[in-house]
């Protein structure tokens, strides 16, 4: 980077305020000392999947969140909430404002479960579900009806995991956590007994971390269960000895399930294999799913023709994300990402993320991703006396943009606490009114 030549500072522009976006602002800031940095988010709020995606009673993981916050607390990183790109500023426009755009802004949607019946009431996208009990205002909404005994998770990865143990978990136990009102309320006077995890492959090549697999065995009042038929004795001795290490944990939870009484405890979370859901059955809602068992023939997961039922009132479908693309830029043909050489786009744009590499890792993993492309930038460009918010903030007052910075975050996040149920760390606000309701006159003097 040739910023002591130009003489001009670096203005970047990182789009999306969560693990990716804030691991890039901590790598520019070593990269290029001096520079300016502005985050931006759609919602009013930081943190992304952390706040949005993470389980709420998995709180000590979102303590995370402090870590971003001193990122977004150096002196030359602003965080702009309340601005989407596309919608209230366009990637072009940022070209004209910044010398390097990054895009984080994640994989956020379903991948569409194409199946007879999907349409029907009941049956839902993890990223939606997720949203509703962690209230993102995209999914506040929904209100899935949770008077069945019956629930269906399909997938095989930790998502499923969260989205049964929330709907498992005694609730005194969720309200000590930051889980959004209306979904505790619907959840109290759930009548779901019954939680299927069902994935088509079998035992071992489920996606499941042996921490997350264990944890179903320990809940309050809940039972893990699977079919000893489908757990096998012992780890195939041709995998890699990580790879087998790994299995062999996942092994011995679900082998200690395939021993559990049913009748035990009042409710139960069953883990299924071997299944491909065919068809959700049902009228004008969902009233039960049905699956063709299958067995691994090179290694696909093959019908065989047989079938079976699971009576439920509904469905949630944990089978990953895709992307939406940004500023016409094209989506790889998985659709869960951008396509981008390394996280390049082009000479002034770059992507980290679940929107570089697809919705895969953990929050951690984006930490590499952050520093990998800031490395990059600093190789790349060549700083251009760009005016950076400079000329985003009269955009957006133009346009009648309320934008939210780090003060008025924390001032809805002092709300949050303060409306806290006891025990609880906080009462999400489900909206953005209600967000804004209590930061915006501040966000108007911040702009004046
Ligand atoms: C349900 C679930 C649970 C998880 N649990 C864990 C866990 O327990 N532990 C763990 O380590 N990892 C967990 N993960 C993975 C972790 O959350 C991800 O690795 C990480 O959040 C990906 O970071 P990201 O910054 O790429 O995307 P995101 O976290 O999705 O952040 C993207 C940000 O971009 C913003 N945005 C989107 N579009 C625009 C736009 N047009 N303009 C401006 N802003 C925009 C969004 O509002 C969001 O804030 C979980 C993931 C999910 C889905």
């Amino acid at each position: 980077m040739n910023d002591a030549a130009s003489g001009a500072t670096p203005k970047f522009a990182i789009v999306g305020a969560g693990p990716a976006g804030f691991y890039t602002a901590e790598a520019l800031n070593a990269q290029c000392p001096g520079c300016r940095i502005d985050i931006i988010d759609r919602l009013p709020t930081p943190y992304g999947l952390v706040r949005s995606g993470v389980a709420p009673d998995h709180q000590s993981t979102k303590a995370i969140e402090e870590t971003f916050e001193q990122i977004a607390l150096q002196p030359n990183v602003r965080f702009v909430g309340n601005v989407e790109v596309d919608r209230d500023v366009s990637l072009d426009e940022l070209r004209g404002f910044y010398d390097a755009i990054v895009l984080a802004s994640g994989s956020p949607h379903d991948a569409p479960l194409d199946l007879p019946g999907a349409h029907l009431r009941g049956v839902f996208g993890a990223s939606a579900f997720v949203g509703w009990y962690n209230a993102h205002p995209d999914h506040a909404a929904l209100a899935p009806d949770l008077d069945h005994a019956g629930a269906v998770i399909i997938g095989n990865g930790n998502v499923a995991i969260d989205v049964a143990r929330v709907l498992s978990k005694p609730t005194a136990v969720l309200s000590a956590s930051d889980i959004a009102h209306h979904a505790l309320d619907r959840l109290e006077s759930s009548r779901i007994a019954d939680t299927y995890i069902v994935g088509r492959r079998g035992a071992l090549d489920a996606k499941f971390t042996t921490a997350e697999l264990r944890e179903l065995g320990e809940i309050e009042d809940v039972v893990a269960v699977a079919d000893p038929g489908q757990i096998p004795d012992a780890v195939g001795d041709d995998l890699p000895a990580r790879e087998r290490r790994i299995k062999a944990k996942n092994l011995e939870c679900l082998q200690a399930f395939a021993k559990a009484d049913p009748a035990s405890k009042a409710r139960r979370i069953h883990l299924r294999f071997n299944s491909k859901p065919v068809e959700i059955l049902g009228r004008d809602r969902v009233e039960g799913i049905r699956f063709e068992r299958t067995r691994l023939v090179d290694g696909q997961a093959v019908g065989d023709g047989t079938t079976y039922d699971i009576p439920c009132g509904l469905v949630v479908s944990a089978i990953g994300y895709r992307a939406k693309a940004i500023g016409g830029l094209a989506l790889s043909a998985s659709a869960d990402r951008l396509v981008n050489d390394e996280g390049r786009i082009d000479s002034q744009v770059y992507v980290v993320g679940w929107l570089r590499r697809g919705p895969s890792g953990k929050i951690g993993t984006n930490r590499t991703d952050g520093e990998t492309i800031a490395e990059r930038i600093a190789q790349d460009i060549a700083p251009a006396a760009k005016p950076g918010f400079n000329a985003l903030e009269p955009l957006l007052l133009a346009r009648g943009v309320t934008w939210t910075d780090f003060a008025h975050w924390k001032a809805i996040e002092a709300a949050e606490k303060a409306a806290a149920r006891t025990g609880a760390p906080r009462q999400k606000f489900a909206s953005v009114d209600d967000m804004l309701g209590v930061c915006a006159p501040a966000a108007r003097a911040a702009s004046s």
